[in-house]
């Protein structure tokens, strides 16, 4: 469902734009649509009072707690089940964070990920997407939320600027907090700016070498690793928000000093954030993290030349559940 359709059905009801604003504020922010001085039970009008119950199951049943998988005291994996019974994973993080998914699979194919083995299976709408922070909400508090879990956003980028509207709009969270995760994609360059809620931008590098970048993710659009750094400045610097780049650190891929010398050429004097996330083992892929020293080695060099950097490890290792895998072998044992 998309949030577009539920506006319409909405509408179909009698209400107007305060009505469907509320309704969606009441829903994304997990809270009463009562204000002060106006209940809904009058503010609404009749038609959709006699629906609301209806609608609200319907919201309910977009996105079902299926498994949780906790790591520490403030993270942990969920497995959700969607109404048609696929599944997808959120991710709670620390300090009121939640990472959520976007499609079910994914077409990008990088190499160290689960989640683009089996290909896309299918979009996830706006609700959906919106649906992951209200489950998550009714768990716990939720003031950050990016768009780095299972899919690529810019291979949805309707649904998901639609739900990106909707949580910068409706569901209180801060639009600096909202933070879209690209390979890189024209698509997301042309359209971010336009868009009356402006979320921050994490670009998913992993090497300097436009070459090499294309081996890891086959299926990224080919555009020279320096002009994605000089797309993603542009909007750096029209919106205030630092670029997150996303690098996870494979032994002997994209750990040597090649690749470090060549960050400090893109980044310097640039609005950026280097993240190293080491590469979680996935079941069937041969690559490894690099040791502790090397990846202190990485951050520090980068840190001693100006250029803001931190390891970020990729929760839920403990549990075994690198993106996609915890719905993978759900997904297997429903085929047993
Ligand atoms: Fe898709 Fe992200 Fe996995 Fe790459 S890392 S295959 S873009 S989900």
């Amino acid at each position: 469902m998309r949030i577009a359709h539920l506006r319409s059905r909405l509408q179909q009801l009698g209400a107007k734009p305060c009505h469907e604003d509320r309704l969606l504020r009441g829903w994304s922010q997990v809270c009463s649509y009562d204000r002060k001085g106006s209940p809904a039970a009058t503010f609404f009008p009749a038609a959709l009072r006699a629906e609301l119950a209806d609608i609200e199951a319907q919201l309910s049943g977009l996105a079902r707690l299926h498994g949780e998988y906790p790591v520490d005291e403030e993270v942990a994996r969920l497995l959700l089940r969607l109404a048609d019974g696929q599944m997808v994973e959120s991710v709670l993080l620390p300090r009121g964070g939640l990472c959520i998914s976007t499609q079910v699979g994914c077409a990008v194919g990088c190499v160290f990920c689960m989640s683009g083995r089996a290909g896309l299976i299918r979009q996830l709408g706006s609700a959906e997407i919106v649906a992951q922070v209200v489950l998550a909400r009714r768990r716990r508090k939720v003031e950050k939320v990016v768009f780095m879990g299972m899919g690529e956003p810019a291979h949805n980028l309707d649904n998901v600027l639609e739900a990106i509207d909707v949580l910068g709009t409706q569901g209180n969270i801060g639009h600096k907090n909202l933070v879209l995760s690209t390979v890189g994609d024209e698509r997301v360059f042309e359209r971010l700016p336009q868009g009356s809620v402006k979320p921050a931008l994490a670009l998913s590098l992993h090497s300097t070498d436009t070459t090499l970048r294309a081996k890891l993710l086959p299926n990224a659009p080919q555009i020279s690793v320096e002009e994605l750094v000089a797309r993603c400045e542009e909007y750096a610097r029209a919106t205030g928000y630092p670029v997150q780049y996303q690098w996870t650190l494979i032994e002997g891929v994209n750990d040597g000093d090649a690749e470090l010398t060549r960050i400090v050429e893109l980044l310097s004097g640039k609005y950026a954030v280097m993240n190293f996330i080491p590469f979680n083992a996935v079941d069937g892929l041969e690559y490894r993290r690099p040791s502790d020293e090397r990846i202190a080695f990485m951050v520090g060099t980068l840190k001693q030349q100006g250029i803001l950097a931190r390891i970020r490890d990729s929760a839920g290792q403990e549990v075994e559940g690198a993106c996609g895998q915890l719905r993978a072998r759900a997904e297997n044992e429903k085929r047993r």
